[in-house]
């Protein structure tokens, strides 16, 4: 396999503990976004009731039935080499991996009915990825943090056999990539990257959802480049009480529109209105 997404690891560890029929579901979704060399950052997937009732709270969430609590969803982004595009939704290495996960069964949050058009959606997660058709909290975790990737090695059948002794040609052999460690393997560390936020393009097609009043705050609340409190850069402040259109949310975050662009404020900084 010589493509691999930059989050690789992190996206393993993430699937990991995912229910175990999700499990084998978004592998498989994930070997395929692999194979079309999609480069992906699976952020979230399990979600405790604590996180999720902050969600309900500030609105970034509609549900306490949130398919995170059950391991049946992922949250998922494009990535620009290391650096997270939340602006891709649009993009066509995005449009490619919804169809994978559609065809695989699973529910985007960006066409919930999924009749192939976000118009007609209330509420829409972009990010967002659920395992419905088994019902919801039906799954099970008796692989809880083991994740392996399906690896289809074709295998020659060179004698006519009767069918019922034909053997299936493709046979996924798995290594598997996390599980947990027994023997720490000392490992040199991979050299970070420092992700270089790239100027936003202009995305005129924002659509908004709504509108959020700044509050929780002495003075201002800072709007940040990507929803992470770690890695965002500042690009400017919603003064108390102010008003910020969105268009939509990330777990812990609102995705406001600011001056045109896609941009975030910490949900504990807004309340929908
Ligand atoms: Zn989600």
């Amino acid at each position: 396999m010589a493509f691999l997404p930059v989050y690789h690891e992190r996206n393993m560890k993430n699937i990991a503990q995912l229910g175990d029929k999700t499990k084998k579901v978004v592998l498989a979704v994930y070997a395929e976004a692999i194979k079309e060399e999609i480069n992906i950052l699976i952020y979230s997937t399990i979600r405790t009731i604590e996180e999720q009732k902050r969600n309900v709270a500030s609105g970034a969430s509609k549900t306490m039935r949130s398919y995170h609590l059950v391991g049946q969803a992922f949250d998922v982004v494009l990535c620009d080499g290391p650096v997270d595009n939340w602006n891709g939704y649009g993009k066509p290495d995005f449009i490619k991996f919804i169809a994978i996960c559609k065809k695989n069964g699973l529910t985007w949050g960006g066409d919930w009915n999924n009749n192939g058009t976000s118009r007609d959606e209330t509420f829409i997660d972009s990010p967002h990825f659920q395992l419905g058709s088994i019902g919801y909290g039906n799954d099970s975790f008796e692989t809880k943090g083991i994740a392996e990737l399906p690896k289809p090695v074709v295998v020659k059948v060179d004698v006519v056999k009767p069918a019922s002794e034909v053997k299936p040609t493709v046979k996924p052999i798995s290594k598997p990539i996390v599980k947990p460690a027994t023997k720490p393997i000392v490992k040199p560390k991979p050299v970070v990257v420092k992700p270089k936020p790239k100027p936003k393009p202009k995305a005129e097609s924002i659509k908004k959802i709504g509108t959020i009043k700044i509050i929780n705050v002495s003075n201002a609340a800072i709007i940040c480049d990507v929803p992470s409190s770690t890695k965002s850069q500042n690009i400017g402040l919603a003064p108390i009480g102010s008003r910020l259109p969105i268009s939509g949310s990330v777990s812990g975050w609102f995705e406001v529109i600011y001056k045109g662009k896609r941009d975030y404020v910490n949900e504990k900084y807004g309340r929908l209105v």
